[in-house]
């Protein structure tokens, strides 16, 4: 199996590659096969891509924002009509199963390309009666935005970014995670064909200190991160140092709370989709799940029953629910994290192992009986491990789901919608659903607090972190001046 791109970067429009930048693969993380190889930016690299975002950008903001939103939306029609052949990519790079990135990985990045194709001629500033004279203002782009992704949803990552940026008439520089380097190099060759000027949209592969330098340099503007609290801090303070602007979608431990009235199997499935979908690799997921100590036995019996049944095994099959990790060093680190639970004494109800031994497959991994001060509840773990907490009363739990250095998304599941809203009144979270989870529409702005980050994607929110407001002073009559 092959996917390699006909280049390892994409720079104003052309395809590039530099040999003396160091190598690396891709990996199919079921077999181990290499799907493609690629060479890591090198700092000729990196400058050759900032001068062409640079060189493209003025132009690209001077288009009637109609215009601009036509060429992203053309570029929506084209992952549509590709989706099957894109998410096969995806699974390839990802290893996640074709069954999730057939429904939820291209195609959530086309709503992005469309959502924000359409927003971007209706951006108007204000006018500002001021007695005889007046003020209005002009939403303006940024410049030149750096994207860094994670390798969790390379597509959806790249496009959340990429649409706003373009709509509002910035360009970008993407680095994707050098384990996920594929899917943005597919999109910048979506967006040419769509009819997006060469350098307005441009990808560079490498490691961290390829992002690190693109954030050094004094011609960005912004810079957009989705990553690890850690990387967070580094690529933050990097930003703050050049006095630019930043949005930092970062990591969580995020609470889904049951009570004793919710829909115990509505309870169940979000549970899962919140611990198991992309192999437990999401951020926003509710990897400490609190059950009303009432329904506690119900909800696990259920919950047991249907973790049991999930298929796992080959991702390119559609019938796998369940595919491997992204690499070796992820499920180690998961199959660290759950001999660390079993050793702080919670109770195993399912799964626990690797399974087989070939690819960086790991069972489906329920913990009950956790208690708060355990690692497994602390820290993020990113693999499919759920932690079930007791509780039995509501001002405790919100005061135990709060108990956390983060602060990105948060459920609750109850048939009583007062307290619904009473509890995600109270909730530490950026993001919190009720009756559901991990839904996250475009529409919706998305984002964390305190630790989980800064900013917010999607929605009209995204209008803030890509644009910045001129004030424009008219004045109309004689100037008042005491000298
Ligand atoms: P990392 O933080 O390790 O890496 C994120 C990206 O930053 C990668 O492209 C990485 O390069 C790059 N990077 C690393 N160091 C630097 C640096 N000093 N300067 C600039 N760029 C740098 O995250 P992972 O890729 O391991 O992704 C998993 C993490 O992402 C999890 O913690 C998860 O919670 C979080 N995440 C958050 C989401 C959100 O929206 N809140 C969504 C998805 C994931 P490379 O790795 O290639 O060396």
């Amino acid at each position: 199996m092959r996917a390699q791109p006909k280049a390892s970067h994409f720079i104003a429009g052309t395809w590039t590659e530099d040999q003396a930048g160091a190598r690396f693969d891709s990996v199919f993380p079921a077999t181990g096969e290499v799907v493609a190889q690629l060479h890591a930016a090198t700092p000729e690299v990196v400058e050759r891509a900032v001068n062409a975002a640079v060189a493209a950008q003025k132009d690209w903001a001077a288009r009637p924002p109609v215009e601009r939103g036509r060429v992203l939306r053309r570029a929506a029609d084209i992952i549509r009509a590709r989706n099957h052949e894109l998410s096969v990519l995806e699974t390839l790079d990802t290893g996640k199963p074709l069954q999730e990135t057939l429904v939820a990985d291209a195609a959530s990045g086309a709503d992005a390309l469309e959502y924000f194709g359409g927003f971007a001629a209706t951006v108007t500033g204000q006018t500002i009666a001021l007695g005889q004279d007046m003020a209005y203002t002009l939403r303006e782009p940024l410049g030149v935005c750096v994207g860094i992704g994670a390798w969790n949803y390379p597509m959806q990552i790249v496009c959340w970014k990429a649409a706003p940026a373009l709509a509002f008439g910035n360009a970008m520089v993407f680095k994707p995670s050098e384990l996920t380097p594929l899917s943005a190099l597919a999109l910048a060759e979506i967006l040419q064909e769509a009819g997006l000027p060469d350098g307005v949209f441009n990808v560079v592969q490498g490691m961290g200190d390829v992002g690190a330098a693109l954030v050094r340099d004094p011609r960005v503007a912004k810079v957009s991160l989705t990553g690890s609290v850690p990387t967070g801090r580094k690529v933050y303070a990097a930003a703050a140092e050049g006095i630019k602007s930043a949005t930092m979608e970062l990591g969580g431990k995020s609470p889904l709370i049951i009570f004793e009235d919710a829909d115990l199997d509505n309870a169940v499935g979000a549970a899962m989709l919140a611990n198991f979908y992309s192999a437990g690799q999401i951020c926003s997921n509710g990897t400490r799940v609190f059950v009303h100590h009432r329904v506690k036995a119900a909800f696990l019996d259920k919950l047991a029953a249907r973790t049991e049944a999930v298929t796992m095994g080959d991702p390119l099959d559609e019938a796998t629910q369940i595919g491997p990790m992204v690499s070796e060093r992820q499920m180690a680190q998961v199959l660290g994290y759950i001999e660390q639970g079993k050793a702080e004494g919670a109770r195993m109800v399912c799964g626990g192992k690797r399974e087989g031994t070939t690819g960086c497959f790991v069972q489906p991994t329920l913990f009950a009986d956790v208690t708060d001060q355990m690692v497994i509840a602390r820290e993020e773990i990113f693999g499919p491990v759920m932690a079930v907490l007791d509780f039995e009363d509501e001002a405790d739990v919100i005061a135990r789901a709060n108990d956390t250095e983060y602060g990105l998304a948060a459920g609750v599941f109850t048939r009583d919608i007062s307290r619904a809203h009473r509890v995600v009144a109270q909730l530490e979270a950026g993001t919190c659903w009720i009756n559901a989870y991990n839904l996250t529409p475009v529409e919706m702005p998305f984002g964390g607090v305190k630790a989980s980050g800064v900013g917010r994607e999607n929605g009209h929110a995204a209008l803030e972190h890509y644009t910045r407001i001129k004030s424009v002073y008219l004045g109309l009559g004689d100037v008042e001046s005491p000298y």
